[in-house]
């Protein structure tokens, strides 16, 4: 498993000895550091626990400073419980903010809930869905894109989540009641007329390079051309 790494930036050492040994009981990769200035010199960290009250920087300096690395989440600790200065930090670029003095199961759980949202964004580029090339077909699902031998075609919304549906089992054969309840939603109640008036839109845009072949009794299955 991954461990994440997360930097303490904290000039009261009984506060920080806390969080140190809290951290490193959850199974963190802990550094602690007291000044703005060995944050900035820190190694890269997945996660920084920012006091904005340091003796030797305004905390909000700070923050906007180190939130210019992507790859960082950034939780602001503060003792100042004004709503002014928790919008100050979130608006600064914090992804979270804890007021002081705060309970270790709460920061965990902040915490967690900061990386899971930041890993989850992170992931996006690299677990988008690759095309689907069928033939001269080609459709993206990550920018919702169909070319047709290099040209770009223009799907409605629903012609191209029937389209890649199909796209994606073929050479099976796709059943009428899964079309409609995926691409229309399980709200859907109007006659499965629509997804036949769809199909013959689609046929009439992609044609050319795909032939959707009615199942007669079943559904639809997408073939090459
Ligand atoms: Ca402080």
């Amino acid at each position: 498993m991954l461990v994440m790494r997360i930097l303490v930036v904290e000039d009261d050492d009984r506060v920080a000895r806390g969080l140190v040994t809290a951290l490193r009981t959850a199974s963190f990769d802990v550094q602690r550091v007291a000044t703005a200035e060995r944050a900035l010199n820190a190694p890269p960290a997945d996660l920084v626990l920012l006091d904005l009250g340091l003796p030797d920087a305004d905390g909000i300096d700070l923050l906007r400073k180190l939130r210019k690395r992507p790859q960082t989440a950034i939780i602001a600790v503060t003792a100042r419980s004004e709503e002014r200065d928790r919008v100050r930090g979130l608006r600064s670029g914090a992804d979270d903010y804890v007021v002081k003095p705060f309970g270790v199961a709460e920061l965990l759980a902040r915490i967690d809930a900061v990386l899971r949202r930041t890993r989850a964004a992170r992931a996006q580029p690299e677990e988008a869905e690759p095309p689907i090339r069928i033939g001269e077909l080609m459709l993206c699902p990550s920018t919702r894109r169909t070319r047709l031998g290099g040209d770009l075609v223009s799907l409605t919304r629903k012609e191209f989540d029937l389209l890649a549906l199909l796209a994606q089992h073929s050479p099976s054969v796709v059943e009428r009641g899964r079309l409609l309840d995926q691409v229309w939603g399980e709200a859907w109640e109007a006659s499965s007329r629509t997804l036949d008036t769809h199909v013959a839109s689609l046929r009439a845009k992609v044609g050319e390079a795909v032939h959707i072949r009615t199942v007669r009794g079943v559904g639809y299955v997408l073939d090459r051309a």
